[in-house]
């Protein structure tokens, strides 16, 4: 059945969808799952009331549209079944009183009968029923319409026929029956009649043929039938159901119908069940039985009932279908719970999250203005250690400078004493040229005093102002320029590569002094070193530029390393070196806002390298 298709791939739907809502979601622990699951569940427990309540709805709706169709149906059918006999009826009465009808009865001439024969035709052919016909009172068919016909029934007698008894009896009769004669049904009316004279009784019967109206319900697909008092449908839709009884007929009905010969020639038989007083079981195509709902309404002629069957099949088709749009509706509701659901999940949650990062946002604003203070307050008090170290280092420097000068100071001091009371001597003694070569002495010593002093007078200079500016390459070459006749003197081999221009911040009177002392350095390092070298390197470097001053030397052991930079550290041999140059250096490259630093070259050899910023407005 079609209706298979429908139901069959919604139930699979169904129990996919359950299968995977209790198999796939119950893994995830998330909450939201768990709630959604909730909400699948008490909808998948609901649904099949859902669908019970659709269905019965759906069937209920259709029966009644389908009852209330009957009815109209009923009644319609009903009025042109009555219309189909009344318009007959006062035809045997007319005949009753036809005057050569009834003077049949007295004398039943042959002229007279040839005439009210055809009398009888013209009246049938003119009111277009059936049959017409005139009986005497023994119930012999005296003229007949049909007298031409094979099947005549003049001659016949219909003793046996309630409407003839009841004619004869009380007047008027009626019954419906097969034609005993022609084997054709209709549906008999009499009159009695008497004779012209008076002394003779007779009964004129009109046969109306009943049958078209069985063609209209069959046009119009219908099931319609009309039981007579007896259960037994006389006229039907169906062929199949005619002259068949809806109830068992007892033996008083069985001899009834034997006497009047009601269903001559036809045999019969049950049909059909009745479950329920306005049910219908009945046979349908194939052997089959069918359900219907019956709907009847009486009709006019004793005990007759015209019906009206609705199949129930089609109702529960509907019903069917009604549950699966109820379905269809259920699972779009379900989903539009659960969308309308979800999202206002994800909108609570994002409000949730929004307010989650405001919080830690606020935090971590609190956070850093905390840190800001604190870092504030440890910068501060940075600055304070700074100052407070460089006070003290500052202090230290001194001590060791004072130490330092006091040291060198104090031994030609101490021989300008001696050679002074001594030069005294001599000048009290007369000994003039003696006395001039001490006095020579004491001039030599002043004059190592003057450049111990003189060393130091640089590096006492007031820090440079950040507008200097100075030439480093014209530096380098008035220095070199300067140590030319020593450089000549040990032979040594000059590398030089140092750009055109270089400007940094600077004083030229420091840089010179910073070269000097680099270079004098170098040179007193490779003294005796053959193949001397030295090389002398400028280049850019972190905005500002990097000098670098290599000799082949011995370079540096580390504990000269260590000492490098301290003031009045030299391993030279006493007046040949103060060990203030590389202090000074220092002191200048820090002032100039500078870098400075010592290596060995991995060739051998001592490197310094010298960084100061340039002077970009200058390049
Ligand atoms: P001075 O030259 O008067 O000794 P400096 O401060 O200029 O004092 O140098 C300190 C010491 O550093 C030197 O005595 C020397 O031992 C070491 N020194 C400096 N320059 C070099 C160099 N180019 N090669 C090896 N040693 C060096």
């Amino acid at each position: 059945m079609w209706i298979r298709f429908v139901y069959q791939p919604i139930i699979a739907l169904y129990y996919g969808l359950y299968l995977h809502i209790l198999g796939k979601e119950m893994l995830k622990a998330d909450r939201s799952v768990w709630e959604m699951r909730r909400i699948w569940l008490i909808g998948f427990l609901l649904l099949p009331f859902s669908l019970l309540l659709g269905g019965w709805l759906g069937f209920n709706h259709a029966r009644d549209q389908a009852l209330q169709q009957a009815d109209e149906r009923l009644n319609l059918y009903a009025s042109s079944f009555e219309g189909a006999i009344n318009r007959y009826e006062y035809l045997p009465w007319l005949l009753a009183q036809t005057p050569d009808v009834r003077r049949l009865l007295d004398e039943p001439s042959s002229a007279l009968v040839n005439r009210v024969n055809h009398f009888l035709l013209q009246t049938r052919n003119t009111s277009m029923s059936d049959e017409l016909f005139l009986m005497n009172a023994n119930g012999d068919a005296l003229v007949s319409s049909n007298f031409q016909s094979a099947e005549t029934f003049v001659g016949n007698n219909y003793q046996f026929r309630p409407y003839f008894s009841d004619a004869i009896r009380s007047g008027k009769g009626e019954f419906f029956a097969i034609g005993a004669t022609t084997g054709l049904p209709g549906y008999f009316m009499s009159e009695r009649v008497t004779s012209w004279q008076g002394d003779e009784a007779g009964v004129a019967v009109v046969k109306v043929d009943l049958e078209p109206l069985q063609a209209d319900w069959q046009l119009a697909g219908e099931k319609v039938f009309v039981s007579d008092t007896n259960q037994i449908i006389l006229l039907s839709s169906d062929p199949e159901w005619k002259y068949r009884y809806l109830a068992p007929l007892s033996d008083q009905q069985l001899d009834d119908l034997k006497r009047n010969r009601q269903f001559d020639g036809i045999e019969l038989s049950p049909l059909g069940a009745s479950s329920r007083a306005d049910t219908l079981h009945m046979p349908s195509i194939n052997g089959e039985t069918a359900r219907y709902l019956n709907r009847s309404v009486e009709l006019s002629r004793p005990g007759w009932q015209l019906h009206y069957l609705v199949a129930v099949e089609p109702l529960y088709q509907f019903a069917l279908l009604s549950a699966a749009v109820v379905f269809i509706l259920y699972i779009l509701a379900l989903t539009a719970v659960l969308w309308m659901r979800e999202r206002s999940r994800r909108a609570l949650a994002a409000v949730k999250a929004e307010q989650r990062l405001r919080a830690l946002n606020d935090t971590l604003e609190d956070q850093v203005l905390e840190r800001t203070s604190e870092l504030q307050k440890r910068t501060v008090e940075l600055e304070r250690i700074q100052r407070e170290l460089v006070q003290s280092e500052k202090l230290a420097a001194l001590g060791v400078m004072a130490a330092g000068l006091s040291h060198e100071l104090n031994q030609p001091l101490t021989a300008v004493r001696t050679y002074a009371a001594s030069g005294k001597k001599l000048l009290i003694k007369g000994a003039t040229d003696q006395a001039d070569s001490v006095f020579d002495k004491i001039m030599t010593l002043t004059s190592r005093m003057n450049d111990i002093t003189a060393q130091l007078k640089v590096f006492v200079r007031q820090a440079p102002t950040p507008q200097l500016s100075s030439d480093w390459p014209a530096r380098i070459n008035f220095v070199l320029e300067m140590l030319d006749h020593r450089i000549q003197q040990q032979q040594v081999t000059l590398r030089l590569e140092i750009p055109e221009k270089a400007r940094v911040k600077a004083d030229d009177a420091r840089i010179e002094q910073i070269l000097v002392n680099l270079i004098t350095n170098a040179l007193d390092a490779i003294t005796e070193q053959p193949n001397a070298t030295l090389g002398i390197y400028l280049q850019p470097s972190h905005d500002g530029w990097c000098l670098r001053v290599e000799d082949n030397g011995l370079g540096f052991d580390t504990e000269t390393m260590k000492h490098l930079f301290e003031p009045f550290y030299s391993t030279k041999k006493v007046g040949q070196g103060m060990g203030l140059g590389l202090f000074i250096c220092y002191g200048l490259v820090q002032d100039l806002g500078g870098t400075i630093r010592a290596l060995n070259n991995s060739t051998g050899g001592a490197v310094f390298e010298v960084w100061l910023p340039s002077d970009e407005k200058a390049d």
